[in-house]
């Protein structure tokens, strides 16, 4: 099978090793004679794959087990919207508002009680990321989204001196660069970006702040209650079991690429394709102009100052001549993205840039 360039938002490219071991999985899983879809997730079989995968995500983090705990559910990134406040919203919650998926997330929490969005870049259509702002001393929490996918921007730095307990959404821009997973009491993450199929969501959670949530869950949905799903070490219900398995694999790859190998690797992906729109002479111009909000993960841009015709133009152009996928940008904003995620080969960046030239000297 020869590979299309794919450079969707999500449910995104996966390096093709964790597909090959997810082949063999459905099919026969260990030599079990039975495909990791067919097996009880209570099995002892089963049951390694859920718990190598929960390891493997904290040593990549960083972080304890001691101190931290990790759950894979369902319902997307979107059903930790609702979730995170309904567990640990009292009195109020802070939240920045950096684009489609941050407001999301903001709506759901104002079902729960009062929030304080104590700053957005709404302004200036989310090309930026706010830089001063103050966190309510007594804010049950904080929420950022750390990489806006439809936009293109990202926090190039976790936020400083913050007090109150940091919630991030990272469901775009996990492991793309090396952080201080400490800062943070809960990332959460929808496997589909960056680490997985759709179908699973990763939530990396903070023991003590379960400890100290003051919210009474006793009348409340078992499913929307953390504190079951970690006392059931994420297996209260039947977990979704393949696509946990192929985000184990995954966590797998990554290791072996190692954090700061794949944070390179990104930095440099990111940077072939700013610096081929820079030598454009305005024939593609980035979306985001601010350099340092610039996101490594969805790369935004426009031909001219927004040929809309041509940028038809080059999204099919991409796919009929070179097999490129997916260029076209986010509805909302409209434009061109190029997705280019953690396992994207560079290979596929340089081959887009070659087209971006081919088709710029054809049409300028
Ligand atoms: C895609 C995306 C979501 C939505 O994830 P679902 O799993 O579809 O609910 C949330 N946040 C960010 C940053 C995303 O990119």
């Amino acid at each position: 099978m020869s590979r299309a360039f794919n450079f969707s938002a999500g449910p995104a490219v996966l390096p093709v090793e964790v597909l090959e071991a997810t082949r063999e999985a459905v099919y026969d899983f260990n030599g079990l004679g039975m495909s990791i879809m067919e097996m009880s997730h209570r099995s002892k079989e089963y049951d390694a794959v859920i718990k190598e995968a929960q390891a493997d995500c904290l040593k990549l983090m960083g972080l304890s087990p001691e101190e931290y705990v990790v759950l894979f559910l369902g319902g997307g990134a979107s059903m930790q919207f609702y979730m995170l406040p309904f567990n640990f919203l009292n009195k109020k919650a802070n939240y920045i508002d950096t684009g489609v998926w941050s407001t999301k997330a903001i709506r759901e929490a104002e079902k729960v009680g009062e929030v304080n969005v104590i700053a957005s870049s709404k302004d200036k259509n989310y090309n930026y990321i706010p830089k001063n702002f103050t966190v309510d001393s007594d804010a049950d929490y904080l929420h950022i989204t750390t990489n806006n996918t439809i936009y293109g921007t990202a926090w190039a730095k976790d936020p400083e001196n913050v007090k109150v307990p940091l919630l991030a959404d990272m469901s775009s821009d996990l492991f793309a660069t090396r952080r201080d997973y400490s800062k943070y009491s809960v990332i959460y993450a929808g496997a589909q970006k960056n680490i997985g199929p759709a179908g699973v969501t990763l939530i990396v959670m903070k023991k003590s702040l379960l400890e100290n949530a003051q919210r009474k869950l006793d009348k409340f949905p078992s499913m929307l209650d953390y504190k079951v799903h970690v006392k059931a070490g994420s297996m209260f219900n039947t977990p979704p079991c393949l696509p946990i398995y192929v985000v184990g694999q995954t966590f797998k790859w990554i290791m072996k690429q190692g954090l700061e190998g794949l944070e390179q690797k990104n930095i440099k992906k990111a940077n072939v394709l700013y610096d081929a729109m820079d030598a454009s002479n305005g024939f593609y111009v980035p979306a985001v102009t601010a350099k340092e909000d610039r996101s490594l993960m969805n790369v935004t841009f426009r031909i001219r100052t927004g040929d809309t015709e041509l940028e038809e133009k080059f999204v099919k152009e991409a796919r009929a001549k070179y097999n490129m996928a997916n260029l076209k940008g986010h509805r909302d904003v409209g434009g061109l993205r190029a997705s280019i995620y953690n396992s994207c080969p560079i290979e596929w960046v340089e081959a887009l840039v070659k087209f971006m030239n081919e088709f710029m000297n054809e049409n300028k």
